[in-house]
This record gives structure tokens, sequence and C-alpha cells, in this order.
């Protein structure tokens, strides 16, 4: 049950617990000079692994770190010239550095559950203490990222002993949040 795939740099050595008292701070790209920086104010929220092959991942990993933040916490402060998006065409409108690739903030502006929301990657906050990872989700679509798939019981063996219980979609949380938001909105749920 070993598996020879790097989840995340940050995360293969043990998920490091977050600070009860983060209050947000700058996201930096990765470009030496120059860098884009986008200040995000208090807490994040429903941070997790993601093995979608949208999101972006440093090179190597399998899985990107990827939380939310209320999208008027969310502020470019420096180099903001160097943003564009990624594919207009997607519910998470990803702005990414056009130098060094990595997306720095996703905001979802269509009729959505997570309207209002912008998709951030933690790992690029200067600040240490932003909260760890809860779990981890888009596990089977590591294969569509070219992970063998005689891999995945390893892959989900260690997620679970990194304490990050893999799912194939979203969390349970999360999944019903968002159809309750469906129901509501066709009526089949009333309140
Ligand atoms: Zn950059
Ligand atoms: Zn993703």
């Amino acid at each position: 049950m070993t598996s020879t795939v790097t989840i995340h740099p940050a995360l293969d050595g043990g998920v490091k617990q977050g600070s009860a008292g983060f209050e947000g701070g700058t996201l930096v790209c990765a470009c030496a000079s120059r860098p884009v920086k986008v200040a995000i104010k208090g807490q994040i929220a429903h941070n997790h692994a993601c093995g979608c092959t949208k999101c972006w991942k440093p090179e190597g990993a399998a899985f990107s770190i990827v939380a939310v933040a209320a999208h008027e916490n969310v502020a470019v402060v420096e180099n903001g010239d160097k943003l564009a998006v990624v594919d207009a065409s997607a519910l998470i409108q990803r702005h990414a550095c056009k130098e060094c690739g990595v997306h720095m903030y996703g905001p979802v502006e269509r009729d959505h559950p997570f309207k209002g929301l912008d998709f951030i990657h933690p790992e690029r906050f200067g600040e240490s203490g932003w909260p760890e990872p809860g779990f981890a989700a888009f596990v089977s679509s590591i294969i569509e990222a070219g992970v063998d798939p005689a891999e995945m019981d390893g892959v989900r063996a260690r997620l679970r002993e990194l304490g990050l219980e893999p799912y194939d979609c979203l969390s349970p949380g999360l999944m019903d949040y968002i159809a309750t938001w469906t129901a509501r909105k066709s009526g089949v749920l009333k309140q």
C-alpha cells in the first residue's frame, strides 16, 4: 500500500496545524522580480488538497492546496498588470501570473452556490499559520493528470495517513451545501 506519488511538498512531511488566530496576509507569486501580491483580509475557509487538473500546483505535486476567501476581502496590491485569466469560460475565474504561472485568486461570479467566494492557494501566503487542509477533493482526477490508476489505493491510504480523508468530489458538507442551494433555487426545498 505504499505510494511513490508526491501529494504536495507542504504536506508530504506531515500536515502542519494552522493557528487559530490567523488573520489573513499577502499571497505572493513565484517571480523573483516584481512579484504579484494579493492581500487577503481575515480568515480563510474550506482549505483542502485538490486533485483536479485545473488548480495550480507546484512542480511535481499531485495535489494543490486550495481554500476560499470572501471576494470583498481579496485585493490585488502589487503588479496586477502581470495577471491574466486562465480560462474565461470556467466557473472559477483563475487569475494567474503570466510569468511564473502561479494562480493568485479565482473569483466565482456566475450564479452558483460559490458566488462571492474567491479560490486561493494558501501556500503562497508570505505569513505562516494559515489553517491546515481538512480533506482531499477530486482524488480520482489525478489519473487525468497522468498518475497510474494502480497507484490510487496507495494514494488514498497516504492521504488518510496524513489526516486528509479522500473524496472524489468535494467533501460531503460542501456537496450538501451545493445541493441545498440547488434545491432552494428550483423550489424543491421551501426554506
Ligand atoms: Zn509571478
Ligand atoms: Zn482543484
